[in-house]
């Protein structure tokens, strides 16, 4: 197939410029938004080569693996965990429905450890082989850019070898990162908690975010005793702020102790354990402690400054609305650029990279309606707008229609834990402008709303859809009172 490059008026470039490179397309990173990137370039008759760091489930600045954080040390390894986790839960639900469990139930975290590792090195493996099926030519080794067109891969033993390509792609990640706090060598960041060799019996954890709540709730499904600690009143900014405190009440009645407000501010490594020391004068002892408080794009090691590639303030890769960098030739997807730092998000990315650059058809990600979810237990799920962003935004009135209701498995087995969901819905037009659901099931009940949501539906139209019985997703489709209308602010939109 003919190699088309169809960007910014470069069609059908000459046959003798496009032997000048060995590849059309050189990737650095094998992740999510490389791999996909790169197969996608390679289908549409690119000369595609990939680099990537050694294997291993820790990452550092030089140990990586094809797959990248989602597969190795992000989404998959944390579901699976999410997953055992729950089992504790469903255990005590299930006495209620009859299910006598006189014996002592045991739990085998080195098991479930061994059963993880070895499904991210299955996917390790299968995302090699997508690649060479793919016909991506595959280098290990660290990427960095010596030019416009060039790039070095260090293997391993040290050797260098430089190769050239007409378009060189970015899609280095981004690593957690730890506050610099005396003691700060004492704490994990998520990286280790995937792959701790005992389940901690008392965990602190740094962090609001996603990743924090994540892994108290792992923790604390496991038996573990669970301090949280956070800057703000509420887990999860960001998020719709009445599904925060709703995720707030769940996860203390799940057994985890919320410190809000809250910072640490020294570790000490005693006979007892780790002492934690926190700004409020709190002091905690734990086994381990965990710092989920942000994460850095992997930009230090790959030598912009030899051909001064513009990253932003936190340094990340500045890139324009079809992802290409300041050098016309350099392009970056993924948590990198530090755009909506998501696994679908970075797939998005790189197939609109493939398509704008090898497939004749320019191609922006569209940031729009995302739907994404905390595995919290019971996870968020949410798509659109919250609340908030919705009054920011609208010119008009914004009608909310929220429902709390009691699962119909809780009335059998006694868990006091309220589902909620909240539609948010532009009063003018009727056009459902965000969707959030904390509960059972949330995530997997969201995809469906997100695809509702990406078609313009309206309240009518939700209205009008009849329910899944008995569900609680069916709920969605029945919430017919308004619960508050609020005016909107009018204000534009200043970021995604
Ligand atoms: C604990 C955790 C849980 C998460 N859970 C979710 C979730 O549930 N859902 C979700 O959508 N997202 C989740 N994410 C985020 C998701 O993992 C990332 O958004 C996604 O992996 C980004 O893909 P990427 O291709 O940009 O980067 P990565 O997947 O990080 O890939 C970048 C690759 O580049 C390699 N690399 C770096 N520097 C070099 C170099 N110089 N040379 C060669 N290779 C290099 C790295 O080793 C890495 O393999 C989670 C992240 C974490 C940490």
């Amino acid at each position: 197939m003919a190699r088309k490059m169809l960007v910014d008026g470069e069609v059908n470039q000459s046959t003798a410029e496009e032997t000048q490179f060995e590849f059309d397309l050189f990737v650095i990173g094998a992740g999510s938004g490389g791999v996909r990137a790169s197969r996608f370039s390679a289908q549409y008759g690119a000369k595609v080569a990939i680099c990537e760091l050694p294997f291993h489930p820790v990452s550092s600045e030089v140990i990586g693996g094809v797959g990248g954080t989602c597969v190795i040390r992000g989404c998959v390894p944390k579901k699976i965990l999410v997953y055992g986790s729950t089992f504790g839960g469903e255990i005590e639900d299930a006495r209620n429905y009859g299910w006598e469990i006189n014996e002592r139930v045991d739990f085998n975290w080195k098991k479930l450890l061994q059963k993880k590792t070895d499904e991210i090195v299955r996917l390790n493996g299968i995302y090699k082989r997508l690649l060479s099926n793919a016909g991506v030519k595959f280098f290990e080794g660290e990427g960095r850019i010596v030019g416009p067109n060039e790039v070095e891969v260090i293997q391993i033993d040290g050797t260098k070898l430089s190769y050239t390509a007409k378009h060189i792609l970015i899609a280095t990640g981004s690593r957690a990162q730890r506050p610099d706090i005396p003691g700060q060598e004492l704490a994990i960041t998520s990286d280790e908690a995937l792959s701790l060799e005992e389940l901690p019996k008392r965990a602190v954890v740094l962090g609001g975010g996603y990743i924090a709540v994540e892994f108290a709730s792992i923790w604390r499904g496991m038996g573990a005793t669970v301090d949280l600690f956070f800057r703000k009143e509420l887990p999860l900014r960001g998020f719709d702020d009445e599904m925060r405190a709703v995720v707030a009440k769940n996860l203390e009645g799940r057994g985890i102790i919320l410190h809000h407000g809250q910072n640490l501010t020294e570790l000490l490594k005693t006979e007892a354990g780790i002492k934690v020391r926190t700004d409020q004068g709190e002091e905690i002892l734990a086994d381990v402690v965990l710092f989920a408080t942000g994460r850095a794009p992997n930009t230090k090691r790959l030598n912009f400054e030899a051909v001064g590639v513009e990253l932003d303030r936190t340094g990340a890769v500045k890139v324009d609305e079809f992802s290409r960098t300041n050098i016309p030739s350099i392009w970056a997807v993924g948590d990198v650029t530090n755009r909506m730092n998501l696994t679908p998000v970075a797939l998005m990315e790189g197939t609109c990279f493939a398509k704008t650059v090898f497939g004749g058809k320019p191609t922006k990600p569209d940031y729009d309606n995302v739907p994404c979810a905390v595995f919290c237990i019971p996870p968020l799920s949410v798509v659109g707008l919250s609340e908030e962003q919705a009054i920011e935004q609208a010119n008009g009135d914004i009608l909310v229609f929220t429902s709390s209701f009691n699962p119909m498995k809780n009335s059998i087995s006694g868990r006091q834990e309220k589902t909620m969901m909240k539609l948010v819905v532009d009063a003018e037009t009727d056009k459902v402008l965000g969707a959030s659901m904390c509960g059972p099931d949330a995530a997997e009940i969201m995809q469906g709303i997100a695809v509702a949501l990406k078609c313009g539906a309206t309240k009518e139209q939700f209205d009008s859809t009849v329910g899944i019985h008995p569900s609680s997703a069916e709920e969605f489709v029945t919430m017919r009172s308004v619960t508050r209308r609020v005016a909107g602010k009018g204000k534009l939109k200043t970021n995604l």
